[in-house]
């Protein structure tokens, strides 16, 4: 099974109270494939500018990533973000956003890429998102990220494209933003009103809560040490979750929840260093071993009637 991906592939300035980055390679596709190569085949489609060297490319390499769908402009500068977080590191502070290549994209997909299983429009313009959902066949799930940035800019255009995917993915923050309601739960099922038929809502290092009509599923994240830079855990997450789900045909519940865990384990490796030198260093061994960490958090059985007399 492929999975397409449209987003941003980035150059990122960070400033964490462990450390700073200066121009490292970030975006919300460039995580989001890494994380979901390791499941399944990924095509991307972004752009880059001049300055997004060969060497830097080098990331995407021996990993299931198709680039034909990558656009170079010439003459041109890659997107550029810079943020920075406090002590809580669930909050960033967007100190500046430098569109440049992609204050004109305006993606053309290759013939190969206009069939995808599933789609993920990751966190870029919603209009953007829109055109890219107009250039596939109907895919069989159709998944869509955002950020604040986009909430606040284009809030009625945000909605259009909220109106035609399966699966939300967003943040607490933002589902407060966009929703105007303080309760996630009640949040959510404003944003199953327009359309979805599932709402995964990230909460940093308080996890995921996945919403449908009729069920709630919930998730710590895993409790680590070292929380370096937690720049990428949402595309990371978003990859892992899509990843999984699309390695597969079955997007059944209980598979929905298997994908929710393995989301939230590449998150987990992609919040203990910088950029994507961790997502680099991991293989399947890493994962699977997270995976079980994972159950082992969470398990807590049946209670027998003669514990509580
Ligand atoms: P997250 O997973 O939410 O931490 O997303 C982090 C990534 O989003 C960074 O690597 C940025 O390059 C990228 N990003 C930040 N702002 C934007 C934006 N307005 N449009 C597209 N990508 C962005």
């Amino acid at each position: 099974m492929s999975i397409l991906v449209v987003g941003s592939v980035a150059f990122d300035t960070i400033e964490t109270p462990f450390g700073k980055a200066e121009k490292v390679i970030g975006g919300s596709a460039t995580y989001f494939s890494v994380a979901a190569s390791f499941f399944t085949d990924v095509q991307l489609v972004g752009v880059i500018g001049d300055d997004f060297t060969e060497e830097h490319l080098g990331v995407f390499r021996d990993r299931r990533i198709d680039l034909q769908g990558l656009e170079r402009v010439r003459g041109a500068k890659t997107f550029h973000w810079s943020g920075a977080y406090g002590f809580d590191l669930n909050v960033a502070e967007t100190r500046a956003t430098d569109l440049n290549v992609f204050a004109d994209f305006n993606p053309q997909l290759p013939e190969s890429f206009r069939t995808p299983e599933v789609l993920f429009l990751a966190n870029i313009d919603p209009e953007l998102q829109r055109e890219v959902l107009s250039q596939v066949e109907r895919p069989a799930l159709v998944a869509l990220d955002t950020m604040n940035y986009w909430i606040s800019s284009k809030k009625a255009e945000l909605e259009k494209t909220i109106r035609q995917v399966d699966l939300v993915i967003i943040n607490e923050a933002e589902v407060r933003q966009l929703t105007g309601d303080a309760n996630l739960v009640k949040g959510a099922r404003a944003i199953l009103d327009l359309g979805p038929r599932t709402i995964v809502i990230k909460r940093g290092e308080y996890g995921v809560l996945m919403v449908t009509a009729d069920r709630i599923f919930a998730v710590p994240a895993y409790p680590l040490e070292v929380v370096f830079d937690p720049t990428g855990a949402g595309d990371t997450f978003a990859g892992g979750f899509l990843g999984y789900l699309a390695s597969g045909s079955d997007h059944s519940e209980g598979r929905l929840r298997r994908a929710i865990i393995f989301g939230s384990v590449l998150a987990s490796y992609n919040v203990e260093a910088f950029s994507l030198n961790r997502l680099k260093e991991i293989g399947r061994a890493e994962i699977e071993a997270r995976y079980r960490a994972f159950r082992e958090l969470t398990e807590f059985g049946d209670y027998d009637a003669t514990d509580v007399s």
